[in-house]
């Protein structure tokens, strides 16, 4: 699934492709009805909040979710015949977005927006973002903090790659409760996740190990203990099974349980 970079990203690069100009919007897979709304309408605004994507145009906000499978591809106009599942398609005279497979594309009024907005716990990319309720949460459960930083409600944008690699940066066992977290801990895992998820913005994907000067990493360089066998400090086994409903990665010698 896309993490929050993904969708910042998109947030940036939909903006500078598309903002103030009249669009063609479309569905020309039909599924989403208020396309013809927006028809010739001038995109005012982009956002990004977690991995909820929103279009702000003159008479309607529009909210996405890509969910596991959706997908944004950016061609230069006129663009290729709109063929297969294409629930969004928006062209301006330069460029047309295409976007397939979304769980979610609708037109969103602002109460169900504010609402949405309230369930979503700490967004690390917000500019403003405050952490302290993430911190409130976390000392009252005693969920895997692996689990934990899935948990949109109190991290929004935190994904399964970053959930790994950040609890093997800090050297945190997955399943360890989350109130055992320490607040210097916290700290640290929020400035990590800053830190990391501003980069995947950057490079446009999930790099977590340090920059090779002169090239770019190559896509098996580029993450610490993710989808790894072996771990890359103690030569130790990588250890994989289902947290949250998804697979955590993780050396249990780098990264040993602790006692309560
Ligand atoms: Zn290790």
């Amino acid at each position: 699934m896309p993490e929050g970079h993904t969708i910042h990203r998109l947030a940036q690069d939909l903006s500078r492709d598309l903002l103030g100009q009249s669009l063609s919007v479309s569905s020309p897979q039909g599924r989403f009805e208020d396309a013809s709304r927006l028809q010739g309408t001038r995109l005012i605004k982009t956002g990004a909040v977690g991995k909820h994507l929103f279009l702000h145009f003159e008479t309607a906000v529009v909210h996405i979710h890509l969910g596991l499978f959706g997908r944004f591809r950016r061609s230069k106009a006129p663009g290729p015949e709109a063929r297969g599942a294409l629930r969004l398609r928006l062209v301006s005279d330069a460029y047309v977005w295409d976007l397939s497979g979304p769980t979610c594309c609708e037109v969103i009024a602002e109460d169900a927006r504010n609402e949405l907005l309230a369930r979503l716990g700490a967004d690390p990319l917000a500019d403003a973002a405050n952490p302290k309720p993430a911190w409130e949460r976390i000392q009252k459960t005693a969920r895997p903090i692996g689990a934990v930083l899935l948990d949109q409600r109190i991290f929004a944008g935190l994904g399964n790659v970053y959930r790994a690699e950040i609890l093997f940066m800090l050297g945190i066992h997955p399943e360890m409760p989350a109130k055992n977290l320490a607040k210097r801990e916290f700290n640290a895992l929020w400035k990590l996740a800053r830190e990391l998820l501003a980069r995947g913005v950057k490079e446009k994907r999930i790099v977590t190990r340090p920059a090779v000067k002169g090239r770019r990493l190559r896509r098996e360089e580029a993450l610490h203990v993710y989808a790894r066998r072996t771990c890359e400090k103690c030569e130790g086994t990588v250890r994989r099974w289902t947290l949250g409903a998804r697979a955590i990665y993780a050396c249990e010698t780098c990264q040993p349980q602790r006692q309560a």
